[in-house]
């Protein structure tokens, strides 16, 4: 605050999680919020029509942020918004999902903290949630699952960093995000830290949306039906006997890809 011009008061920064991609999955206080924002800096996978809740003459910024490239530097961002704070505008940082959930929503706070800024963060459905319920796959359930674990599938260098003896256990659904390009491993792993090679997992791809696509299988073989059937992402893969219930459960039927304009 300090540092701010003494003839602007310095804004605030809004850390908003837009939800997984259906527009109606937006809170409420989302949708306000990006209504009265001066300036809007989102990322990539914000679900359409939310941009167009902004009023008109709000600065849109897109910030990206698709696995391999980034296009703005994180640091170049964290100042972009204590810049537009500032300035004295209303900020919303825009985010897929929700922001506290591999979302990097932390790391920007700490920026706004050093800085001063005042800020507020806004949840989000996150694709976890949001894919479950489209895809008929609940991610707790008495019969099945007693404790559900969100874990990232980034592959860096080949390998994935991740503590497999406690994500390999009976009786727990581990949701694996950013997972599709290291799915292989991801499985390999799986079974071989004890998982049955014939254990459920299953993909989703543009959960919650129009492009909505669902594939079940097991540990051993979802690397090839996936590479099969081209999925790329956005997509989660859920691991669990949980997937069993998509059979029965699944009520969100998108319509044919072909009928996609
Ligand atoms: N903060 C976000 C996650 C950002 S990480 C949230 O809470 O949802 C980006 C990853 O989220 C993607 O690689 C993918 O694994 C997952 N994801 C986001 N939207 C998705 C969607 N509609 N369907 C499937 N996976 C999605």
């Amino acid at each position: 605050m300090s540092q701010a011009p003494s003839s602007t008061p310095s804004g605030t920064v809004y850390i908003v999680g837009s939800g997984p991609g259906d527009f109606d999955l937006l809170t409420l206080r989302a949708a306000r919020l990006i209504g009265e924002a001066d300036a809007i800096v989102y990322d990539h996978l914000i679900a359409d029509g939310v941009l167009e809740l902004a009023r008109p003459g709000a600065d849109k910024i897109y910030a990206g942020k698709e696995s391999s490239r980034h296009s703005v530097p994180q640091e170049e961002l964290n100042r972009l918004l204590v810049r537009l704070a500032r300035a004295g505008k209303k900020v919303v940082r825009l985010k897929g999902g929700d922001p506290f959930i591999f979302g990097r929503g932390g790391e920007e706070i700490e920026t706004l903290v050093d800085s001063g800024i005042r800020f507020e963060v806004v949840p989000g459905v996150t694709a976890a949630a949001g894919c479950a319920a489209y895809a008929g796959i609940p991610l707790t359930h008495r019969e099945h699952a007693q404790a559900v674990v969100f874990a990232t599938g980034h592959l860096k260098d080949g390998t994935i960093n991740l503590d497999w003896p406690s994500l390999a256990r009976p009786r727990l659904t581990v949701v694996f995000y950013m997972g599709v390009g290291g799915i292989a491993e991801i499985c390999r792993q799986m079974i071989a830290h004890g998982l049955p090679r014939e254990h459920p997992a299953a993909v989703v791809q543009h959960g919650t949306t129009r492009r909505q696509r669902v594939l079940t299988a097991d540990l051993a073989t979802l690397p090839s039906q996936v590479a099969a059937a081209r999925i790329t992402a956005p997509a989660l893969i859920i691991v669990g006997t949980v997937v069993r219930l998509h059979r029965r459960l699944a009520w969100f039927l998108p319509p044919p890809a072909e009928s996609i304009g």
